[in-house]
């Protein structure tokens, strides 16, 4: 018969060890440091960047996690006892390079070291999100993220309506709605977080209430004005993200040149009739809306908003479109749709896709740039009829 301390020690000679220095630098290396502790452990604080993998699923999941079987992989728990039985766990599958951290994050505490101390959801967020905790790519670590992040929307219109209501579910901390028009019978026909009963009211007021009633996490701050360049920066400033549901030129450049100046992704949307496009500017990492359409067209050979008119059911598909690639970049996850065009035809259905280029010569991010600071138009409301595929398009 085998004692306890006999089994460890034989455990521990089986194994390499690391401090926690060690432990440190080689995750700054890029080695993968695992934390096989329990859930309620881990909730109290961890080592950042670890990945949590509790000690009775670390052999069901740890190929999932770490696919090359030669990547160093670092282990803790508690004391450095788990995570000793676990490095020799991984040894037996195969892993080469494999430590456990002695004395734990217990040692890890005393030698200084920083931790990270995972948001705390109550009882009612654990349902509200537990689709969101069961995907991996969210968990409670994106989900955290998403109840701290702050979306501005342009527009409480056809492409702000659906992209609020899904990012208020998807417990987007903060929305922030810009517009200052009041909801229209209209509108209602497209423009879902309004209700008939609010016709005559500021569309944020009518958003702010619909929002509310869908997920209290959600504070939601109201900006009923109307963007002009003396206002834009003020605006965009607390907000991570732009969200651009906005339905006229005008509005798209001075988004696009203040997101820009502010380093803001701007998440772009526009409407037309049967036909939707998507993209996401983003400084340094493509190109802007400047790049794709330098000029507004000359305001005689557009219609208005009012002729063009619009399928009911496209903002849908088009908003929601841009509520996904928010989420996606709030989250850090997936290839965002950055040089990239996304275009919806409902006729066909298809959607294609097209590469945007930075254009040297843009007159914004271009190399030798003349716009200097946001600055206004005077355009109301027109489609581009240089828009790719020479297809037209506006907003909602
Ligand atoms: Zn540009």
């Amino acid at each position: 018969m085998t004692t306890f301390r006999e089994l460890i020690r034989k455990v521990k000679a089986e194994i390499r060890e690391v401090t926690p220095e060690e432990a440190q630098q080689a995750a700054k290396q890029g080695a993968l440091l695992v934390d096989v502790r329990e859930a309620d452990e881990w909730a109290q604080g961890h080592a950042p960047g670890a990945l949590h993998v509790p000690r009775g699923f670390l052999e069901l999941r740890i190929e999932e996690k770490a696919r090359d079987k030669d990547a160093k992989i670092v282990l803790y728990c508690a004391g450095g006892t788990r995570s000793a039985f676990a490095a020799r766990s991984l040894q037996e599958l195969g892993y080469s390079d494999v430590v456990s951290l002695t004395g734990g994050f217990g040692k890890w505490k005393e030698a200084g070291l920083p931790i990270e101390v995972p948001k705390s959801f109550t009882s009612e967020q654990r349902q509200r999100y537990s689709r969101h905790l069961l995907v991996p790519e969210v968990g409670e670590a994106g989900q955290a993220k998403l109840l701290e992040s702050k979306v501005l929307l342009i527009g409480a219109g056809g492409l702000g309506s659906p992209a609020g209501l899904y990012l208020a579910a998807a417990g987007v901390g903060t929305l922030g709605i810009l517009d200052s028009d009041v909801v229209d019978l209209s509108n209602l026909q497209r423009q879902v977080l309004h209700t008939n009963d609010r016709v005559g009211k500021p569309k944020t007021e009518s958003a702010e209430a619909t929002i509310r009633a869908l997920n209290p996490d959600v504070k939601v701050v109201r900006h009923d004005l109307r963007l002009d360049s003396s206002n834009v920066l003020e605006a965009f400033a607390p907000y991570d993200l732009i969200l651009d549901g906005s339905d006229n030129f005008s509005t798209k450049y001075l988004v696009n040149d203040a997101s820009y100046f502010l380093r803001k992704p701007n998440v772009y949307g526009s409407i037309f009739r049967f036909e939707g496009q998507v993209t996401v500017f983003e400084r340094d990492k493509g190109p802007c809306y400047r790049c794709l359409f330098a000029e507004p067209p000359p305001a005689g050979l557009a219609p208005s908003c009012d002729e063009a008119g619009v399928l009911g059911v496209l903002p849908g598909v088009i908003g929601l479109l841009q509520a996904t690639e928010a989420i996606k970049l709030l989250l850090g996850k997936g290839r965002p749709l950055i040089g990239r065009l996304l275009a919806y035809d409902a006729l066909e259905p298809s959607f294609t896709e097209f590469k945007t280029r930075r254009d040297p010569r843009c007159r914004l991010c271009g190399d030798s740039p003349e716009i200097k600071t946001v600055e206004d138009l005077s355009w109301s409301c027109h489609f581009d009829p240089t828009a790719p595929r020479e297809r037209a398009t506006v907003g909602a």
